[in-house]
């Protein structure tokens, strides 16, 4: 059975919001936002300071119900179906967490063991490698792993899991050029492997080099959407003046 959510047109999307308003108290954040995500597709969302942007994750992670509208985590309603929508979601924070005095691989074990998952030692060391985490590290404990080795275990996670949806939040801030390079990568392979991404960032550039399509979001309303076409996928300056332009 497909559950995900199909358009009049038979559309497959893993992350969906339509026309939804939602916001905190008599507060309202969001203003009938439209984001869809097809699987095998990157989307990035950038927006000012309290434009909404974190208000979004908590919408497909079920933490905040719409007020109205339609959420559908791979066809599942995260507020009546907050398990399913679960089981359908990886999401990795600003800062990954994880249990500090236990080691990657032991880390990746026991958050699958929790949803009745279990795998063989071996299958999580090749999702670690495939990460990009150095074998060296697998049985090390994770208290002294940098933001970008972190990552990588969060990203094996996510993989073993095989869910149709990633959620990311601010996925490069803090990480050194070369460790961006390496998580877009880490991205464009997950892509590949038919998940759909939606990554909340301020960065811009990161966002051109790894999304497929950029949308801004200005005070709860999705001014507008940029789709990479061609060879240089985006014209960065042009999002830039756009990017800039709703600060002003
Ligand atoms: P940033 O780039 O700073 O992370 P953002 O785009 O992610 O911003 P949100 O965190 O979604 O913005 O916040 C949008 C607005 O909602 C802000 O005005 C914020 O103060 C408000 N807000 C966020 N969480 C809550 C909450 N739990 N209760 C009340 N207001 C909230």
């Amino acid at each position: 059975m497909n559950t995900a959510s199909q358009t009049g047109a038979g559309e497959r999307y893993v992350l969906e919001a339509r026309s939804v308003v939602a916001g905190y108290g008599d507060k309202t954040i969001l203003r009938e936002l439209d984001l869809s995500i097809r699987p095998g597709e990157i989307v990035a969302l950038l927006g000012a300071n309290g434009a909404g942007k974190t208000t979004t994750l908590s919408l497909f992670l079920g933490f905040l119900a719409p007020r109205s509208g339609q959420v559908r985590v791979d066809g599942r309603d995260p507020v009546a179906d907050p398990d399913g929508a679960r089981r359908s979601l990886a999401y990795i924070p600003e800062n990954v967490a994880l249990y500090e005095h236990l080691s990657a691989r032991e880390n990746i074990a026991y958050l699958l063991a929790l949803a009745d998952q279990n795998e063989p030692a071996g299958a999580i060391g090749a999702a670690l490698g495939a990460a990009g985490l150095d074998p060296a590290a697998h049985d090390r404990r994770v208290a002294g792993f940098s933001k970008g080795m972190r990552q990588k275990v969060a990203i094996a996670l996510a993989t073993m899991r095989k869910v149709p949806a990633l959620l990311l939040d601010e996925p490069t801030s803090g990480l050194d050029p070369q460790a961006t390079v390496e998580f877009n990568r880490l991205l464009t392979q997950l892509r590949a492997g038919g998940t759909g991404i939606l990554m909340v960032t301020h960065d811009l550039l990161s966002a051109a080099d790894v999304a497929d399509r950029i949308g801004f979001l200005d005070a709860g309303v999705l001014r507008e959407e940029v789709a990479a076409s061609g060879a240089d996928r985006f014209d960065v300056r042009a999002l830039h003046r756009s990017y800039g332009g709703q600060a002003a």
